[in-house]
């Protein structure tokens, strides 16, 4: 190891880091025969890596630190007292396999489970920084702040498609959540609840207040399955990252993560509606409504986008809306009448205008307070005031009471529409539209009293 040229590059946190890795060489890997060098010895780390960079999360603050290959050998452990976020491992060798694995439940790893116990680095040719000659094998996960892998114990295994060499790798993976399987209230249903990070009160059951937060989280994950008729989340991670105070999901996945921050800090009601919002992204992601073309082109109407827009051709073909658009202010008022923190009294939260996905999820979300659109439809000069010059209370009020109701319809006609989606109950859903339709139907647009003056 050298440890001055890591603390040049990588200051303070690399010294720490490193320090950690020396005071844990020889504690317990002295039985991992194949680690730092291939079983018959034919291929060693230095042959093949130069460098292994990690990403790890220590008290919420994610750091980078460079080991040398040299300094991995003979099976000392990389080891972390928070949890690794990303590897890149650098070599000269541009045809390596270099996976992330859980030695420790290999029937999964035979399984090939994708959300399990291993993860396959990919070349990525802007972390060489044009260093010819230099090729780079990374893995983050998808969701920023999360751990590369659950357990404690992992190991690097890096192959030329003959022998192997592997790292093993010690950090605080997540720990369950106690108690470990909530119950959603209604069904019973358990999904379990995890955490990455060092706070020991986060998994900890001693505080009514957490767990007051976590049944929060259970109750809204609970109301969008009952009123969709679904099953959407199995599992809720909380990640110990300051990076980011909010909540998401990723695609393909039946979670929810929140981070830890948003967590400690918000109401339980707050968290109650993030919960709701997420789950409904799960729903909205399992329909496919984001690849629906009825949707996306109601969607560039509410953007404002001419009907030979570039942008409404680039959002209708691909679904995105381009770079250059974002910033567009010709967005109907619907787009932000339905914004949590304007359809439900005292939430944060919500950006329809943003992309369809966020669109289809906040829509479904108010759809499940329809209750209140009558009294929002008053209340939208309050949401976004304008010059009374510009457009009318009763034109506003009335447009976006039309658009509600023509995004019912679309709704109506894409559920169910995507071949993927055929496995999922979608009766409950259209029984929703379809009452949302027969409630906003019942609306009138409030006349003005000028108007009614005229006639
Ligand atoms: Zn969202």
């Amino acid at each position: 190891m050298n440890p001055n040229h890591a603390i040049q590059r990588y200051g303070l946190a690399g010294l720490i880091f490193l320090l950690t890795v020396f005071a844990s060489v020889g504690t317990g890997l002295a039985s991992s025969q194949s680690a730092g060098k291939s079983v018959d010895a034919g291929l060693t780390l230095a042959e093949c890596v130069e460098t292994i960079r990690f990403f790890e999360i220590v008290g919420g603050v994610q750091r980078e630190v460079l080991v040398e290959a040299c300094d991995l050998a003979d099976g000392r452990p990389l080891t972390s007292s928070g949890y690794i976020s990303g590897v890149v491992v650098s070599s000269t060798k541009d045809d390596l396999q270099v996976s992330i694995e859980d030695t420790e439940n290999p029937r999964l790893n035979a399984g090939g489970d994708p959300s399990g116990a291993r993860r396959q680095l990919t070349v990525n040719r802007d972390e060489a920084g044009g260093i010819e000659g230099r090729h780079c094998y990374v893995y983050f996960p998808n969701v920023p702040g999360d751990a590369v892998l659950e357990p404690d114990r992992f190991q690097i295994t890096i192959s030329d498609g003959q022998q192997s060499v592997c790292v093993p790798v010690r950090h605080r993976g997540y720990r369950e959540i106690s108690p470990v399987d909530m119950e959603l209230p209604t069904t019973k249903r358990k999904i379990r609840f995890d955490y990455a990070g060092e706070d020991a009160s986060v998994p900890s059951p001693a505080s009514v207040e957490r767990q007051l937060r976590l049944q929060a989280v259970a109750a809204g994950i609970d109301h969008v399955e009952q009123a969709l008729g679904a099953e959407l989340v199995a599992q809720v991670t909380i990640l110990d990252w300051k990076g980011a105070d909010n909540a998401l999901t990723s695609s393909g996945n039946a979670r929810i993560w929140l981070y830890a921050d948003t967590f400690r800090n918000r109401s339980a009601a707050e968290l109650k509606c993030a919960a709701e919002h997420e789950a409904l992204h799960v729903f909205v992601d399992r329909q496919g409504y984001t690849k629906n073309t009825r949707l996306r082109e109601l969607f560039a109407d509410l953007k404002g986008f001419g009907p030979l827009s570039l942008d409404r051709f680039a959002l209708v073909t691909t679904g995105k809306l381009p770079p250059a658009a974002q910033d567009i202010t010709t967005d109907a008022d619907l787009l932000t009448f339905i914004d949590e923190r304007n359809f439900i009294d005292g939430m944060a939260g919500g950006h329809a205008s943003e992309n369809l996905d966020e669109f289809a999820t906040s829509f479904l979300h108010s759809l499940l307070y329809i209750d209140r659109l009558a009294s929002n439809l008053d209340g939208l000069d309050r949401v976004d005031p304008r010059e009374a010059a510009e457009i009318s209370a009763e034109t506003r009020r009335r447009t976006t009471l039309e658009d509600y109701r023509r995004t019912l319809e679309a709704f109506l006609a894409a559920t169910g529409s995507d071949p993927r989606s055929t496995r999922e109950p979608v009766a409950p859903v259209l029984r929703l539209l379809e009452r949302g339709l027969a409630l906003s139907a019942e609306i009138p647009p409030t006349v003005d009293p000028e108007v009614a003056r005229e006639f």
